[in-house]
C-alpha cells in the first residue's frame, strides 16, 4: 500500500464551526496570541487561558467532523494513512482516522506545568484554577504554545520522509516548525494544497486545490482514482 501523508490545520475544522486563528473573524481578532498561547500568558493570568481553552472544549463537544474528515479517514481503504495534525480539536479521530500525530496537543487532555510528558484525559470537562495532577502541579491544557518545543515533530517529519502522496489541508503554512515538514518530503513524491488561499510553493509535483476542505477533498479523491 502506498503511504500517504496528510498534514492539517484549522481550516479543516472551518467547515465544523470550528473558527481558525488567522482568518478575518478569526479567534485572533477577540484574543491576543501571546496572551492565551504563550508561557508568558500562562504566568500572567492563568484564569484567562483556562477560560479560553474552557469554551474551546465546550464549543468541540457540540461540532461534528465534517465531509474532509470523513474522506482522510475514507483513504484508509486505499492508503496508508499518517494524520499530522496541527489542531487540538478531536475531528480526525471522531470521523474514523486511526494514526494520528498531534503536533500542537490535544484539548481533551490535561498535564500538569511541572511535566509535560505525563498526560491526564479529561474528556471535555472544564479545568479550574486549583485543579491539581497528581504531582501536586497546578494543571495545564496539554497544548503546545508558541515558543514551546514540539515533541512530535520528529516523528512526524519521519512519516513525511516515507510519504508517496503529501497533502496538505486548511493551513496557511505560517506556523512553524509545523510548515518546514514539506521539506522532508522525498523526490517523487506528490504534493496535493487544499485551502481557499492562493498560494506560491516552487515545488516539483505540486498541485493546488483551491478550494474550502470538504469540496477540495472531492475533488482529490477524484484525482487519486483516476491515477
Ligand atoms: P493557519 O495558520 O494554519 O491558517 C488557517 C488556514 O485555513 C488558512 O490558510 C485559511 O485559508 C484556511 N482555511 C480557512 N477556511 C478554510 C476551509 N473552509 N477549508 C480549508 N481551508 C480553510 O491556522 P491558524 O488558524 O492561524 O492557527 C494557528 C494554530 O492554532 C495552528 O496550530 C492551528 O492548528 C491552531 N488552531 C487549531 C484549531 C483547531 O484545533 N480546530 C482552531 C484554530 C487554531
Amino acid at each position: 500500500m502506498k503511504n500517504l501523508v496528510v498534514l492539517s490545520g484549522a481550516g479543516i475544522s472551518a467547515e465544523s464551526g470550528i473558527k481558525t486563528f488567522r482568518d478575518s473573524n478569526g479567534l485572533w481578532e477577540e484574543y491576543r496570541v501571546e496572551d492565551v498561547a504563550s508561557i508568558e500568558g500562562w504566568y500572567k493570568n492563568k484564569e484567562l487561558v483556562i477560560e479560553f481553552y474552557n469554551k474551546r472544549r465546550r464549543e468541540l463537544e457540540k461540532t461534528s467532523p465534517n465531509e474532509a474528515h470523513k474522506s482522510i479517514a475514507a483513504l484508509e481503504k486505499d492508503y496508508h494513512v499518517t494524520v499530522i495534525t496541527q489542531n487540538i480539536d478531536d475531528l480526525h479521530e471522531r470521523a474514523g482516522s486511526t494514526e494520528i500525530i498531534h503536533l500542537h496537543g490535544e484539548l481533551t487532555k490535561a498535564r500538569s506545568v511541572k511535566n509535560d510528558e505525563k498526560t491526564y484525559d479529561i474528556g471535555y470537562n472544564d479545568i479550574h484554577p486549583g485543579d491539581t495532577a497528581p504531582d501536586g502541579d497546578q494543571l495545564r491544557p496539554h497544548v503546545v504554545w508558541f515558543g514551546e518545543s514540539v515533541p512530535e515533530l520528529q516523528r512526524a517529519a519521519q512519516a513525511v520522509g516515507k510519504a508517496d502522496i503529501f497533502l496538505i489541508i486548511g493551513t496557511s503554512l505560517n506556523v512553524y516548525p509545523a510548515a518546514g515538514l514539506i521539506h522532508y518530503t522525498r523526490p517523487g513524491c506528490r504534493i496535493y494544497l487544499i485551502d481557499p488561499q492562493p498560494f506560491r510553493l516552487n515545488l516539483e509535483n505540486f498541485t493546488q486545490i483551491q478550494e474550502k476542505a470538504t469540496v477540495g477533498m472531492k475533488k482529490l479523491m477524484e484525482y487519486l482514482t483516476e491515477s
